[in-house]
């Protein structure tokens, strides 16, 4: 016997998942659509986060649900106004890359206070989206490591 307690083991096998082991896929936006037809992706997609991306196909922005809410109680024509008017914008975006250890993806979503993380690749002028992080990743983490100590 190795003398490791149990939350030793747990510990040191979190700290090798990473975040491609659970990225889930992004779901994007162009910075041009109307924030109408953010909430319906929203819907459609079933996400409670989408990342809205330039014409360059690069990281813009982040819509939350309650940006949307937000956008919706005013008297504005939801058609009319195109959604990086109301995005939380670049360089203020949190992110991670998928190599980064999963529990690091985990304390930035609580440090800010938000549900989701754009998982992304650096390309020539800016951030390509290539997966997804949310708070239910973490959950089927937890859930998994629970399996396996069974
Ligand atoms: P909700 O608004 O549904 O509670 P969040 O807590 O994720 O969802 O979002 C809170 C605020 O933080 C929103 O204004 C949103 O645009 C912003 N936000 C969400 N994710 C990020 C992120 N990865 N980086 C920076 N800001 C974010």
């Amino acid at each position: 016997y190795t003398g490791r307690s149990g939350s030793e083991l747990f510990s040191q096998k979190l700290k090798q998942i990473k975040v491609k082991d659970y990225q889930s896929i992004p779901v994007v936006v162009d910075e041009n659509v109307s924030v109408y037809d953010a909430i319906c992706t929203m819907f459609l997609e079933d996400v409670g986060t989408l990342f809205v991306v330039n014409g360059k196909s690069d990281l813009a922005g982040v819509l939350s649900r309650k940006d949307l809410l937000r956008a919706s109680l005013g008297k504005q024509d939801l058609n009319e106004v195109p959604v990086h008017i109301i995005m939380t914008r670049m360089p203020n975006i949190t992110m991670c890359e998928k190599d980064d250890l999963l529990i690091e993806a985990a304390q930035k979503l609580i440090e800010k206070q938000i549900d989701a993380l754009p998982v992304v690749k650096k390309s020539e002028e800016g951030y390509e989206v290539i997966g997804r992080i949310t708070k239910t990743n973490m959950t089927r983490v937890l859930v998994e490591l629970a399996r396996d100590e069974r």
